[in-house]
């Protein structure tokens, strides 16, 4: 097979500022070639190449907080409920497609059901379906009475499948274990209430013990653990446990920003859901619902930490709880919007969240997410420019090409034409 060339491209390789009428050449799985000073190889016969006319080529983003097998969540009783474990697998394979085809080509579990993860990553990497690399989670990790052990005791329900309830060291030990001998890559903790679940956010709902046993058991058998916390109190105790990410992380200060930049710890925060009540409560004068206004004052407080906390080298990444009822799935590349246009960050430093940030917290930095010689060719080709307008990958129609491992998983091109829809 010949190399494909992608030629007269406007190049965001997440290394150097973009520049202009590059080409990039991708041999089997990996980029053989990125020249953008006019020293690029010359095609031979058997070489396929692009012309992109301006069009945008960067490296495929990283869905960091991902719930694959959450199918439109209304309530906490859809999490568990509403499908048979053999139909949900199917929705999520669904899923996994659609966040494939609108640009991510990784994935970070947070929770999922059934160990669906585990199953759809092994289908995904034998070529049975299509998907991204895929970093699987598993159950959700909680005490008694938190988060997803919400069923009252009477309807005498096991929890088999959604989460795993502990109480002491030895059973978070114990519960993180078993999760690993299921193929599990990243374990899931809820150690504070708050973001959707019962417990205000100030209540710790495990012990700092708790937290220490769970995550040295994780990072003993080389896995990674992250956190679902929002009040300072418990992102204080998430670095204290040496969790890898924490997730939402809504009450971040300086002291936390100092930490959380000292020991590279990734955080999630996962705006979305914020962003698009309150903008939409400014734009129509109405609030969805009564706790609009109290979201607000904490969007407002993460506008003003989060230029903050990128400029103290906090490792930011992308990904929320999409396929809950406000969010669904394949609305994900909106989420980028949140942090350009709410929280006034660059639109290259979001890029730089879900597609750097993101690959080194799959573990592939040296592999993934810049566009370099030698590294696999994980590659979107955005008619337009991101950097520009990010809302423009909100639009699969922009998205024209998805290449995986050097493989189209979409290409709306044609070899050797030249292109006229270009921005
Ligand atoms: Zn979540």
């Amino acid at each position: 097979m010949g190399r494909i060339f992608f030629r007269r491209a406007n190049l965001i390789d997440g290394v150097h500022a973009p520049k202009k009428n590059a080409t990039v050449v991708v041999e089997n799985e990996r980029i053989t070639a990125v020249a953008t000073n006019g020293d690029a190889p010359k095609p031979a016969a058997h070489d396929v190449v692009y012309d992109l006319a301006g069009r945008s080529l960067m490296p495929g983003m990283v869905q960091c907080h991902y719930h694959v097998a959450y199918d439109n969540i209304g309530n906490l009783f859809d999490l568990d409920m509403k499908h048979p474990p053999t139909m949900l697998t199917l929705i999520a394979a669904k899923n996994a497609e659609l966040l494939l085809r609108c640009g991510f080509t990784g994935a970070v579990g947070a929770g999922t059901l059934h160990n669906i993860d585990v199953t759809l990553k092994h289908a995904i990497n034998q070529g049975m379906i299509a998907g991204p690399r895929f970093m699987a989670c598993g159950r959700d990790v909680v005490t008694t009475g938190d988060s997803v052990d919400f069923h009252p005791s009477w309807w005498k329900l096991q929890m088999e499948g959604l989460g795993l309830i502990c109480d002491g060291p030895d059973e978070f030990r114990k519960a993180v274990r078993d999760e690993i001998k299921q193929g599990v890559d990243i374990i899931k903790l809820y150690p504070t209430g708050g973001h959707g679940l019962a417990w205000p956010a100030d209540v710790m709902t495990m012990t700092l013990e708790e937290m220490k046993s769970a995550a040295d058991t994780a990072h003993e058998r080389g896995k990674k653990i992250r956190g679902h916390i929002i009040s300072k109190r418990g992102i204080l105790a998430g670095l204290d446990a040496r969790l890898d990410v924490i997730d939402h992380c809504d009450m971040m200060d300086d002291e936390c920003i100092e930490r959380l930049a000292a020991q590279g710890t990734f955080v999630t925060p996962s705006l979305f859901f914020p962003y698009l009540m309150v903008e939409q409560k400014r734009r129509t004068g109405k609030a969805a619902f009564p706790g609009v206004d109290e979201m607000e004052r904490g969007l407002e407080h993460s506008y003003r930490i989060l230029p903050k906390a990128l400029a103290a080298g906090v490792k930011l990444l992308v990904g929320d709880d999409f396929g809950t009822s406000a969010m669904p799935h394949g609305d994900y590349a909106k989420e980028l919007e949140a942090y350009v246009k709410g929280a006034g960050i660059p639109a290259l430093e979001v890029i730089g969240w879900a597609t750097r940030n993101g690959a080194e917290l799959l573990g592939m930095k040296d592999d993934l997410g810049t566009i370099e010689t030698g590294k696999l060719a994980d590659l979107l080709v955005i008619n337009g420019d991101p950097v520009k307008d990010i809302t423009i990958l909100q639009d699969r129609a922009n998205l024209d090409v998805v290449m995986k491992d050097g493989k189209f998983v979409e290409c709306q091109l044609s070899p050797g034409k030249a292109a006229a829809r270009a921005a």
